[in-house]
């Protein structure tokens, strides 16, 4: 069995707030919400970091960032506006090792860079 933790959540061995899920992708509420709108979009296939994406998961990819689209306008934030997020190993803040896009919003967001 995997010790991801984002693969245990795919598999339904450890619970998640579900938000959209179909057969490549899934989308839940984060655990720790940094703003009111906090979604984490994985891939359901383990890639550890977008440094391990390949030429092959262009469309998964592009799968990601249209369901954080989607999700965002059914969420209601689409106009007011967002901000997707992709950490990257250590300094950038990567804890989970397993691709993942933060979709945030619900609020102003401040300043990205720091
Ligand atoms: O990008 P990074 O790896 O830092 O983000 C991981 C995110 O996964 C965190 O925001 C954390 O709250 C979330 N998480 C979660 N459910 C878990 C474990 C982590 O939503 N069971």
């Amino acid at each position: 069995m995997s010790e991801c933790i984002f693969c245990k959540i795919v598999e339904g061995t450890i619970p998640s707030k579900k938000v959209y899920e179909n057969d490549s992708v899934l989308a839940f509420h984060d655990i720790q919400p940094a703003a009111p709108v906090h979604v984490l979009i994985i891939p359901k296939k383990h890639i550890p970091t977008m440094n391990d994406v390949q030429e092959t998961d262009a469309a998964l990819i592009a799968e990601l960032f249209a369901t954080a689209r989607q999700i965002a306008a059914e969420l209601g934030i689409a106009e007011a506006g967002y901000r997707l997020v992709n950490n990257v190993n250590a300094d950038g803040g990567q804890v989970v090792y397993h691709l993942h896009v933060h979709l945030l919003g619900g609020r102003k967001l401040g300043a990205l860079l720091s």
